[in-house]
């Protein structure tokens, strides 16, 4: 049997849910894989790892102590998660005062140890493996751990939401009705599930950093502006799910 724990750190519990319960409905998996850490429920069974599947950003210096030991216990660890990847929504609190964003949302903000922007796990330690999405869709989890058990991890296609909507034959919601849609920035994965239902995506599984640079960036920016989206939607897009690499993307 494989040994996976399931570690987590500051996130919303979304993805290592969609992680467990497609573990669980997965029969074939359960022959292969034990679950011998969650951080719930702490340690089951091991703490040592064949796999290590992390969701959350990190926060203070007792999670970049807590991700160095796991990623010395593991021969495989995996980013799991916009939060993991990219930051995700805690990156919406950089360019704030942290200590009034931590009087607004605690009542004793004396007791907060974070620090003022969110780092991605592969800022700490060496990631094997990513899956974006907030959440991660359980089937790209199951993917993983189908290949794995068979030794090896899938392939990581470089595209865009656009690239989803083309395969499922979906009118652009952009170029025919005008709605302001961060696809084309967005990393794919999701199915295009947005503009599946007429809807422009907001970016939720980060910003599509191998291949963008400011240059493009602020080219997409001025064009998604004059179709009237909203001044936040963008902002609030890339500082929410994508700001980190945003300010990490080539040529900046
Ligand atoms: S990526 Fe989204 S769903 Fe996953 S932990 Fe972060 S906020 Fe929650
Ligand atoms: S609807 Fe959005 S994601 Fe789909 S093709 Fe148009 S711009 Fe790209
Ligand atoms: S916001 Fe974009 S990336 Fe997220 S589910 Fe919608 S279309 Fe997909």
């Amino acid at each position: 049997m494989l040994r996976v724990a399931f570690l987590k750190l500051t996130s919303c519990s979304g993805c290592l849910n969609q992680a467990l319960v497609a573990l669980l409905a997965s029969e074939d998996l359960l022959s292969k894989y034990e679950v011998v850490y969650f951080t719930e429920l702490g340690t089951i069974s091991s703490d040592n790892y064949d796999l290590v599947l992390v969701e959350g950003s990190v926060s203070n210096t007792k999670q970049e102590r807590e991700l160095e030991e796991f990623r010395a216990r593991s021969k495989t660890l995996v980013a799991l998660g916009t939060c993991a990847v990219q930051g995700g929504v805690q990156s919406l609190r950089i360019g704030e005062d942290i200590e009034e964003v931590k009087k607004t949302v605690y009542p004793f903000p004396e007791k907060i140890d974070v620090y003022s922007e969110p780092k991605p796990v592969s800022d700490i330690v060496k990631v094997d493996f990513f899956i974006q999405g907030c959440p991660v869709k359980g089937e790209a989890v199951v993917n993983l751990l189908r290949k794995y058990a068979i030794g090896g991890l899938p392939l990581i296609l470089p595209e865009s939401v656009c690239s989803e909507c083309k395969r499922k034959g979906l009118t652009c919601v952009m170029v025919s009705q005008g709605i302001p849609c961060m696809g084309p920035i967005t990393v794919s994965g999701c199915g295009a599930l947005c503009p599946s239902f007429q809807r422009g995506c907001y970016g939720c599984y980060g910003l599509r950093t191998w291949d963008i640079n400011v240059f493009k960036l602020e080219k997409f920016i001025d064009k998604v502006n004059k179709l009237g989206a909203p001044g936040s939607m963008i902002q609030t897009a890339l500082r929410g799910y994508g700001y980190k690499s945003f300010k990490y993307v080539k040529g900046r």
